[in-house]
């Protein structure tokens, strides 16, 4: 730290990617990536942009919007469109959240929420996750803040239904719901339609997830126009061209050939299972994950020793040191050939140590 930083700044404590080692080539499955590449029209639409870089993206997103609120049957201004999900989830907490409003989420859910909270100077509250990992809708029926819940939830992969989201919005009818749906193309069943009844719910997404996006930054919120309306004053307060040519172009195409990444989220899913299924044979206990990673652990190895051994064979996991996960380990899920590598890989670790 400087001598110039603001003092305001003096206890951030800046989220921490997944590490990026550059040493050696690795399974990389720390970061819920997608297993698979863009469609190989993606290229093409990106470079139609690329030579006209030297003009401004459209600071609406007009056509990447209306292609969106096509494919979602809304409306445009029901849309606003953000660098990465992160980026409108960053608006929800500054236009949505003050010194009497707290931002209220789970203890053990997406690590951004606490920094975005102290980035933005507003307090917090932490709901303790039931003993199941699951959330507990009552906790959150009159929260007296603005919510934040990751539907499926990271790092467990534990889904609320939609009947449960909305009894927490009929249950808090003068604050918002932010429903966090990164990934609910892996099995969950989105919220987007619901966006007409509660004008209390922001629904935030990404294609960073099913649609392989997630070095493109480009993500949305869906929400009545009135929110949406608050969160493009944060956004032209900020940056008005926070998507850039390229990466809309991508959106628009990657919105064309979605049976191609509807496949590969099915393709996800039925590696997820096989993957749990051989973990379990290896004594592992698992959540029942609706993401594109598994939450686990072992009986016989703790959750940071079994990062370092994994990582010594050229193998990356997600370990958190939060106290009450640190004995379990997050899994994305990687191509067949890459899981049956790590169940391999597994096998062979518990066998040294058995
Ligand atoms: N929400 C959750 C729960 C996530 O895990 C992530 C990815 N780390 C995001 C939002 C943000 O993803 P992106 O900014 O790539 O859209």
């Amino acid at each position: 730290m400087s001598r110039f930083l603001s003092i305001k700044y003096a206890d951030l404590e800046p989220y921490v990617p997944g590490e990026q080692p550059q040493d050696q080539p690795y399974i990389k499955l720390n970061t819920n990536e997608n297993a698979f590449p863009p469609h190989p029209s993606l290229s093409d639409a990106v470079a139609a942009e690329a030579g006209k870089l030297q003009l401004y993206s459209d600071p609406e997103s007009r056509a990447l919007r209306q292609t969106l609120a096509d494919y979602h049957q809304v409306s445009p201004e029901e849309l606003i469109m953000s660098n990465g999900s992160d980026e409108v989830l960053n608006f929800a907490f500054m236009a949505f959240c003050d010194a009497h409003t707290p931002a209220v989420f789970p203890d053990v859910t997406y690590g951004f929420y606490p920094v975005f909270a102290r980035i933005n100077q507003v307090p917090f509250r932490e709901l303790p996750l039931r003993e199941d990992w699951a959330v507990e809708p009552r906790d959150y029926f009159h929260a007296a803040g603005t919510i934040f819940l990751a539907n499926p939830n990271a790092p467990t992969g534990i889904a609320l239904t939609r009947a449960q989201v909305e009894e927490i919005l009929q249950m808090n009818p003068y604050n918002v719901v932010v429903v966090d749906e990164a990934y609910v193309n892996f099995g969950a069943k989105s919220c987007v339609p619901l966006i007409r009844e509660y004008d209390n719910l922001l629904v935030t997404r990404t294609f960073s997830k099913y649609a392989s996006l997630a070095g493109g930054r480009l993500g949305y919120g869906a929400a009545c126009p009135e929110l949406i309306a608050d969160l493009n004053a944060m956004r032209n307060s900020i940056n008005p061209y926070n998507v850039n040519r390229m990466t809309a172009a991508a959106g628009i195409s990657c919105l064309k050939d979605d049976a191609y990444y509807q496949r590969n989220c099915r393709q996800i899913q039925n590696i997820r299972s096989w993957t749990a299924g051989a973990l379990k044979e290896l004594g592992f206990t698992l959540t029942d994950s609706l993401g594109n990673f598994l939450f686990v652990r072992h009986p016989r190895i703790g959750g940071e020793e079994l990062y370092v051994e994994l990582k010594k064979r050229g193998i990356l996991i997600r370990h958190f040191r939060q106290e009450r996960i640190q004995d379990y380990n997050r899994i994305s899920i990687g191509t067949r050939a890459q899981m049956e590598k790590l169940v391999n890989t597994l096998k062979k670790l518990l066998e040294e140590r058995a």
